[in-house]
This record gives structure tokens, C-alpha cells and sequence, in this order.
């Protein structure tokens, strides 16, 4: 049988990005009513989160950079490495039970007690590289996801789908040499972050293990049915993901504010569906969605509804 867990906690909310900022923790508790109202609560397997250790840290990052966001933060400055990604003295450790909190999700459904599952987290993660925070992001965690599952769990090839409207510069970064885990992007392009160029298909080791998709803005539906149909699909089934993680943002959505995408909210019903079948046939069901963007509260919130909904059918 399907579970279905569910990662969340008020230490999320503790990150404050100040007035205006659209990464808010506002985000986070319009989904919160959202499923409570929906009465997912009754039905979801709930994960609870825990700090995340250093060393899991730097299967991604570098030691020296994990020490310069701890201080960078700890000094009392406004912002940290880009004016984007703004601080208050609790950060660091949000920062830390997102990450944590990611892999504890790891560990539920790695060990069969969820078939799947869903992380509400902020801040998120999939522009923060080895060594630099920027786009909101300051540890990356679906990539420290990544490598976990490998490190811990033995597992050889891992897939991530990185559906949010930006380019997730940073977990391209992380694996663009490496054929164990394959980096499918579809973004709005050009566009922030300015990388994930249709051209850039990984190298050495890792050439044709990234696959990006870029997508010119006022694009909808149909384009990103034909994308999943004919390009996301087909390279799913030849690499034979053990286990499919998505960077789920909801910022393609044709009412969120940052973006010139046109998606509807159904799509995440029907990505999800779409991804669903392909970890059915190779991952022993195993999939883990990660929140990344979504600035509009509401379709961000519906947009977990609809990815949690799919997640629970048999
Ligand atoms: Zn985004």
C-alpha cells in the first residue's frame, strides 16, 4: 500500500526575510491551512525534522563555505552573499533542519515506511552551489538528498526533476560531472539565474546526464505536456532512476508574481502523476518532493495540495 509522508515544522517559519521579501514564512503556513483544511493531516505519514550534521553538509558543500554561512550569519549582516538572500540570527539553523529535516524524509522512505513524500521546507535550496548561497538558497537540499541516499543507502542512480519556474543552478553544479545522478531542469529562459542553457548537457563523466529544457516566457500547459511526453519521460525510462527527486516550486504558475510562465495549478497534479509511474516501474515507488519557489501563498499552497493528492493514490 501507498504512503505518503510528509515533511514540516514551525522552525521553518523562523527564518525571517524581512517586508516584501516573497520567500516568506507565510508561504509555509497558507499550505499548513491549506492540507489541515483538506484534512490531509488524518492520511500523511508525518516526518519530523532534526538539525542536520556538518558532514552531510559537505557532501555538497565545501567545509570552508558551511563555516562562512555560520559566521556570515552569526555577524549580524542584513544579507548574505546576495542581496536575494537576506538573514536574521536564526537562519543558520533553519537552514540546518531543512537540510536535516530533507534527510530524515530520505530515511523514511529509503526504509519503506513512505512509499513517497513531501518536504515543506524553506529556505529552499536547488540555487545554492558548493560554495556560494544566492536565489534564496542557502544549503541545497535536494542535492545533499542526492548524494545521502547514494552515501547511505548504497543507491547507484538517482534522478531529480527540477520543475520550478528558475533554473537550479546549483544542483547542476553539484552533478554536471556525474553520470550517477541525472539533472532534468525545465525553466523559463533566459531568465534568473541566467544558467541552464539548452547546450549544457554535463561533461566528462557526467556528459548526457544533465538535460536542460528551457522555456520562453508566456509558455503554458502544452508546452511543458509535450516536454515531460517527449524529452523528460523517454530520459527517465533509459536512465532507470532507484529513486526520483523533484525541486517542486510552484513559481511556473500563470498567477505567481516572479515569473512569465503560464502553468495551471492542475499541471502539478499531472507532473507528479507523470513521475509517480516512472519511480513505480524503476525505483520501488520511491520519490521525495522538495519545495523550492512558489511567491504567490495561495497557488503555492494549492500546488502542494495537488502534488500530495497525487502522491497518496494507488
Ligand atoms: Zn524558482
Amino acid at each position: 500500500m501507498m504512503k505518503t509522508a510528509f515533511l514540516y515544522d514551525d522552525v521553518f517559519l523562523e527564518h525571517e526575510t524581512g517586508e516584501g521579501h516573497p520567500e516568506r514564512a507565510e508561504r509555509l503556513r497558507t499550505m499548513l491551512r491549506r492540507l489541515e483544511e483538506g484534512g490531509y493531516f488524518g492520511r500523511v505519514l508525518t516526518v519530523p525534522t532534526r538539525a542536520a550534521d556538518e558532514r552531510h553538509l559537505e557532501l555538497i558543500h565545501k567545509k570552508e563555505y558551511v563555516e562562512r554561512v555560520k559566521r556570515g550569519i552569526e555577524s549580524g549582516e542584513e544579507f548574505f552573499d546576495s542581496i536575494d538572500n537576506t538573514v536574521c540570527t536564526r537562519t543558520y539553523d533553519v537552514a540546518l533542519y531543512a537540510v536535516g529535516g530533507c534527510l530524515n524524509m530520505c530515511d523514511a522512505v529509503m526504509s519503506g515506511r513512505a512509499s513517497n513524500g513531501f518536504c515543506a521546507v524553506r529556505p529552499p535550496g536547488h540555487h545554492a552551489e558548493s560554495q556560494k548561497a544566492g536565489g534564496f538558497c542557502f544549503f541545497n537540499n535536494v542535492a545533499i538528498a542526492a548524494r545521502y541516499v547514494q552515501t547511505e543507502y548504497g543507491i547507484t542512480r538517482v534522478a531529480i526533476v527540477d520543475w520550478d519556474v528558475h533554473h537550479g543552478n546549483g544542483t547542476q553544479d553539484a552533478f554536471q560531472e556525474d553520470d550517477s545522478v541525472y539533472y532534468i531542469s525545465l525553466h523559463q529562459y533566459p531568465y534568473y539565474p541566467g544558467t541552464g542553457a539548452e547546450a549544457d548537457i554535463g561533461y566528462g563523466r557526467g556528459l548526457g546526464y544533465t538535460l536542460n529544457i528551457p522555456v520562453k516566457a508566456g509558455s503554458g500547459n502544452s508546452h511543458y505536456l509535450q516536454a515531460f511526453n517527449e524529452r523528460v519521460l523517454p530520459e527517465l525510462e533509459r536512465f532507470r532512476p532507484e529513486v526520483v527527486l523533484v525541486s517542486a516550486g510552484f513559481d511556473a504558475h500563470r498567477d505567481d508574481p516572479l515569473s512569465s510562465i503560464n502553468l495551471t495549478g492542475d499541471m502539478y497534479y499531472r507532473f507528479t502523476k507523470m513521475l509517480k509511474d516512472v519511480a513505480h516501474r524503476h525505483a520501488s515507488d520511491r520519490l521525495i518532493a522538495f519545495l523550492e519557489g512558489g511567491y504567490n501563498v495561495d497557488v503555492c499552497a494549492d500546488g502542494a495540495e495537488q502534488v500530495i493528492r497525487a502522491l497518496l493514490e494507488d
